[in-house]
């Protein structure tokens, strides 16, 4: 793996993409800065090696100009914090502000670059647009796993600019590695524990993982469907009419593929999708009408908790009921306490990216399991057997 360890960065300019996407609140205060806490290793090393550093990344979906409320200046001052040093900005990712100000940047500074998806150009993947990012740089960088799965000018085409000076962040490194480690002679028993919204997003990646894992424990709105397609009642859960047959299969290759797959046998059931609901618990398979699953109910919790527990390697991707709210949190908080006591046992344990991450975030869980990737769908489209385009891009 080319990973910038292979390198110094002595009085070189280098050009990194990151990811700083993070969420902003009305005032502009970061949310969660997870995703720029992961870049500073990538950074510091740079800058500890006596190389300058120009941060890029996207911020938001901007609709392809500027937008104040997406303007990467706003991170500007936790950077600074985070780095302990000021941070230039240039407002505008291209054109000659930022040229001039990446040219006068001298060893151990750091300039950030204003949001590249001002320029429709970036997720267009355009040449033109990457080939004047690369002017700024002498070795570019790719520690934006988050993205890697977008073949956009920053986070692909631009590389092949770099030739012989492309390289991949600390973050980029360890994201591949944790993948490759559950993806390749994971430790077993091995499960994967399925939930969040949709069967159709994470189809995939469920027919992959069923030639590698023991159990495969399917929580969330998505496993109505498989409730439906066995014959359940399942009131007005969430479900995907069109996936019925496919749900049905996968219980047939699960069998056939000697999988152990746990579906929730019971639910905690609202009948408003709301905070203030009324509750109740009831079989998976007989829901009242108008009401529905939002969470996982104890049955369900006690027998995934088992399995989970007795498991030397776990992947994590998608929540168990709808953890945002707390009436529908136990679930997910209930799982995510099994698989800190399985690390804790000595298992490996990846969480994916998004959802299953701020859930782990949300219970304080984050230091007590192996990893937690910064991607959601780049990590679905690697564990996929996907090529990522981000990836490819250093690598060829
Ligand atoms: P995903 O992005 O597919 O991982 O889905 C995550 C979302 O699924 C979260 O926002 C959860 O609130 C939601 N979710 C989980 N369980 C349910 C459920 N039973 N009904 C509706 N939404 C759910």
């Amino acid at each position: 793996m080319k990973t910038i360890d292979q390198i110094s960065f002595a009085g070189k300019k280098a050009l990194i993409r990151v990811d700083f996407n993070v969420p902003l609140d009305k005032d502009y205060n970061i949310t969660d800065d997870n995703r720029m806490t992961a870049a500073l290793p990538t950074i510091n090393k740079i800058l500890k090696d006596g190389g300058a550093v120009i941060l890029m990344s996207h911020l938001g979906r901007p609709k392809g100009g500027p937008e104040e409320k997406f303007s990467l200046k706003h991170v500007v001052p936790h950077l600074a914090d985070l780095l302990g040093q000021q941070v230039q900005f240039a407002d505008d990712c291209i054109g000659a502000e930022a040229v001039d100000k990446a040219k006068a940047l001298g060893k151990g500074e750091v300039l950030l670059l204003e949001n590249l998806r001002f320029y429709k150009e970036e997720e267009k993947g355009d040449m033109t647009f990457a080939e004047k990012l690369s002017k700024l740089g002498d070795i570019y960088v790719n520690d934006a796993f988050g993205t890697a799965h977008r073949a956009h000018a920053s986070t692909a085409v631009i590389a092949q600019f770099f030739p012989n000076a492309k390289y991949f962040g600390y973050l980029m490194a360890a994201e591949l590695e944790n993948a490759e480690k559950v993806l390749n002679n994971p430790v077993k028993p091995f499960t994967a524990i399925m939930g969040g919204a949709k069967v159709s997003d994470k189809i995939e990646l469920i027919e992959r993982l069923l030639d590698k894992v023991d159990n495969l424990i399917i929580g969330g709105g998505m496993a109505y469907t498989f409730a439906k397609a066995q014959g359940g009642n399942i009131g007005k859960s969430l479900v995907e009419e069109d996936k019925l047959e496919l749900a049905l299969s996968l219980i047939q290759k699960a069998k056939e593929k000697r999988v152990n797959l746990l579906l929730p046998t019971d639910s905690i059931i609202a009948d408003n999708f709301s905070n203030d609901a009324n509750t109740d618990t009831a079989q998976n398979n007989s829901i009242k009408d108008g009401w529905m699953g939002l969470d996982i109910g104890p049955d369900s919790i006690a027998e995934f908790t088992k399995v989970v527990e007795a498991s030397k390697t776990i992947l994590w991707n998608g929540p168990m009921g709808v953890f945002e709210m707390e009436k529908f949190e136990t679930g997910t908080k209930s799982i995510a306490e099994a698989v800190v006591k399985a690390t804790e046992n000595g298992a490996f344990s990846l969480i994916g990216g998004g959802d299953s991450a701020a859930a782990v975030a949300k219970f304080n869980f984050t230091d007590d399991v192996s990893y937690v990737s910064t991607g959601g769908g780049a990590l679905l489209e690697y564990m996929e057997g996907k090529e990522l385009p981000g990836v490819k891009a250093i690598n060829e």
